[in-house]
């Protein structure tokens, strides 16, 4: 800050060159910078300039008087919050309360008590130097709230995130789920809400024969994959677990559910990732397993996923590399 690394500047604005050599005397001897001008015009050129610390400026001036020149000053973005002392006569009451209504945090009168003058000028100095160092730290504070605002927005984001594959983990998923069931119970709309489960076919063969790194590559094109084949904004893939994937299909009838699971089977297959070991195909395949509620009768959606896990056992059986549909109402 400038006040700090060199002393402070004082503009005196004073028609009269006595009062401008006796102040600047004083304050010099103070320690302090002094900028001197003879009227209203150049004490505006001045404090623009010279950006002083405080202004002590003459009331009774030729041309613009103090009054106007604090006008204009207190008009600048540029010099408006540099602190104003008027130097009024003695007995001048009106000017002293229309100089403190226009802006100015002091006057001092004429004749000038010097010890009086310096007093006054070294309080607003320090208020100054006070409130700037105020309105720093606030500032550094705005900027590591806001700092902190995003960190914990990254943190927020990341606990969402399957670390191996970047889709969505479970925990995001169960409270994605829960979530958009809420909001569509409460709609007055026809409710169905689909869910599917997906499971890569004979993965252990996989990762036994390709090892575990090619596994782990194979999990992140498969979620990928699975994402990929989504394309709509209210459909979430997360990882479940292991080399299972769960994708939550709000507002979504069983037709258009398992127009979802064909188009996500055709995408992992397309991905031809090779597989020796697996006993329906040479590449990569899932088994599906989708469940859907058309109705509220149910109020949580556990027992969409303990039907959509039934009918993904039921692919299983029924050779993998495929999908089977099991209907909530089937449970009652
Ligand atoms: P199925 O066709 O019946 O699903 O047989 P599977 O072999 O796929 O199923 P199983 O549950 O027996 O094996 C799953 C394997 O998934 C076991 C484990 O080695 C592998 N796996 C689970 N998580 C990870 C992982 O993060 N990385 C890798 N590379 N493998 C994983
Ligand atoms: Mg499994
Ligand atoms: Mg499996």
């Amino acid at each position: 800050m400038s006040i700090l690394l060199s002393p402070p500047i004082i503009l005196i604005v004073d028609d009269n060159f006595n009062n401008l050599d006796v102040l600047s005397e004083t304050l010099l001897g103070s320690g302090l910078q002094v900028a001197i001008a003879i009227d209203g015009e150049s004490a505006i050129e001045q404090a623009s300039y010279c950006k002083p610390d405080l202004i002590l400026l003459d009331v009774m001036m030729p041309g613009l008087d103090g009054f106007a020149t604090c006008k204009i000053l207190k008009g600048n973005a540029a010099t408006c919050d540099i602190p104003i002392i008027f130097m009024t006569a003695l007995s001048d009451v009106e000017s002293k309360v229309k100089g403190l209504s226009m802006g100015a945090v002091d006057y001092i009168t004429k004749p000038f008590q010097y010890e009086e003058v310096m007093a006054r000028v070294r309080v607003h100095l320090e208020l100054r130097f006070l409130t700037r160092q105020v309105l720093e730290q606030s500032l550094e504070l705005q900027r590591i709230n806001q700092e902190l605002l995003k960190l914990n927005q990254e943190l927020k984001r990341l606990a969402n995130l399957d670390g191996l594959t970047g889709i969505a983990n479970r925990r995001r998923f169960e409270e994605y789920l829960e979530q958009q069931w809420q909001q569509l119970i409460a709609k007055e709309s026809q409710f169905k809400f689909s869910l599917i489960l997906c499971d890569i076919d004979y993965f252990k063969h996989y990762n036994d024969y390709y090892g575990h790194q090619m596994g782990d590559d194979c999990l992140r094109k498969v979620a990928q994959a699975i994402s990929s084949s989504l394309n709509h904004p209210t459909y979430l893939a997360a990882r479940y677990g292991g080399e299972e994937f769960a994708i939550v299909l709000p507002d979504t009838s069983p037709d258009e559910a398992q127009h979802v699971a064909a188009r996500i089977g055709l995408t992992v297959k397309q991905l031809q990732i090779e597989h020796d070991q697996s006993q329906v195909s040479s590449c990569v395949t899932l088994s599906m397993g989708i469940s859907s509620q058309t109705s509220k009768y149910i109020s949580h959606p556990q027992t969409l996923l303990t039907m959509a896990d039934k009918a993904l056992y039921l692919a299983k059986t029924h050779g993998r590399d495929t999908f089977c549909y099991l209907p909530v109402e089937a449970e009652k």
